[in-house]
């Protein structure tokens, strides 16, 4: 079992910023920007590189939802960033998709 399917299933009491049927999001524990939220879906797949054919509709719906968060959390205007790390190069380290949303402050390009 994920840390994430720990907070979904509501072991750690986190608060949700959105929840539907098939997707959560809540604040990162260890905010790396003034705004840090994930956006996880309830059925844990290990990362967007075990994403299949069948995924499209889960992943098209996680981005969208990434989108509200954004909105919700007032950063829309100012504009965002959405991570996903893949991997050890990626720098993942849960294995079980999620897309960061980052706002509030200025991003750098490229990441470090
Ligand atoms: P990644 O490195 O892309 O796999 O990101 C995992 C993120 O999950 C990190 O930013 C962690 O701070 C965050 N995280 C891990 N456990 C929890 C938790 N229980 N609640 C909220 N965020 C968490």
């Amino acid at each position: 079992m994920t840390i994430f399917e720990r907070v979904i299933a509501g072991e750690f009491g986190t608060k949700f910023l959105y929840e539907d049927d098939t997707v959560v999001a809540f604040r990162d524990m260890n905010p790396q920007a003034p705004v840090h939220a994930l956006v996880v879906p309830r059925r844990a797949l290990p990362g967007i590189s075990h994403a299949t054919p069948e995924s499209e509709a889960l992943l098209g719906h996680v981005l969208a939802v990434a989108a509200e968060v954004a909105r919700r959390e007032g950063i829309a205007g100012g504009g965002y960033r959405l991570v996903i790390n893949d991997g050890t190069n990626g720098g993942q380290t849960v294995p079980h998709l999620h897309v960061h949303v980052l706002g509030a402050r200025p991003m750098a390009w490229p990441p470090g």
